[in-house]
């Protein structure tokens, strides 16, 4: 059994909106199920698991029900890092049945179901595989105010999701951490710390992390310029 953790608990403090931002609405569906209809049409997931702020799981449930989310088994009150999110979706997890786990960004509605396929398809013959993008920018490292060196654009990546993992090596990664240590941004650093290979999927930059108000401006034109593509 393949399960897709959903994290979409945060409370979108850099979007200065009232509503979370992955319940924001792009052509007319809040993010969080243009999100998940990718998870449902892939064939390698086979249920889902969405980890939502504890206020917006009656409303979220409601709405599941008008989206046809079949393979929804669960919604868990999120934590206050994302985490702490995720190690909630973890341990909701049955265990006896668990293979591949898929870690995935609430606010990334543009993944596809090929890069999802391919991510599992990595973790099931390796134990661990991250999605991710080229860097398109010449990144630098920094100290205080100036700069310490620049690194090569050629070795670097962005860290996408899905990030996908088997279920014990994950289980393994999230024992004795502080959930509250602000460093520990995504699953594979988890891994990484273990000692334990992750590999990449080279995946598209189309599949954005939705943070700020413009992200949501260009998330609207991506998605009309998708729809007059179908
Ligand atoms: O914080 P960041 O922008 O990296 O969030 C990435 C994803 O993690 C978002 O989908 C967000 O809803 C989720 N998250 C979470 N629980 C938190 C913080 C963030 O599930 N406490």
């Amino acid at each position: 059994m393949n399960t897709a953790i959903i994290a979409a608990a945060g409370s979108g403090s850099r979007m200065a909106s009232d509503r979370p931002k992955q319940f924001l609405e792009l052509s007319g569906t809040p993010i969080i199920f243009h999100t998940l209809k990718p998870f449902e049409e892939c064939d390698r997931i086979h249920e889902v698991i969405v980890v939502l702020p504890a206020e917006e799981s009656a409303g979220f449930l409601s709405m599941a029900g008008k989206f046809g989310l079949r393979k929804l088994v669960k919604v868990i009150p999120g934590g206050a890092t994302r985490v702490d999110s995720v190690k909630r979706g973890l341990m909701a997890i049955r265990s006896a049945t668990a293979e591949i786990v898929a870690v995935h960004d609430g606010v990334r509605p543009f993944v596809t179901v090929e890069e999802i396929e391919a991510t599992v398809s990595a973790a099931s013959e390796n134990g661990a595989a991250i999605l991710v993008a080229p860097a398109v920018d010449t990144i630098k490292e920094i100290s205080g105010g100036t700069v310490l060196r620049t690194l090569d654009r050629k070795q670097l990546r962005h860290a996408l999701t899905p990030q996908c993992f088997r279920y014990e090596l994950l289980r393994r990664a999230f024992e004795n951490i502080d959930v509250n240590d602000a460093s520990l941004t995504d699953e594979s650093s988890l891994v990484e710390r273990l000692g334990e290979p992750v590999t990449i999927v080279e995946g598209s930059s189309r599949n954005v992390k939705i943070t700020t108000r413009s992200d949501v401006i260009l998330a609207e034109a991506l998605l009309r310029a998708e729809i007059r593509h179908d």
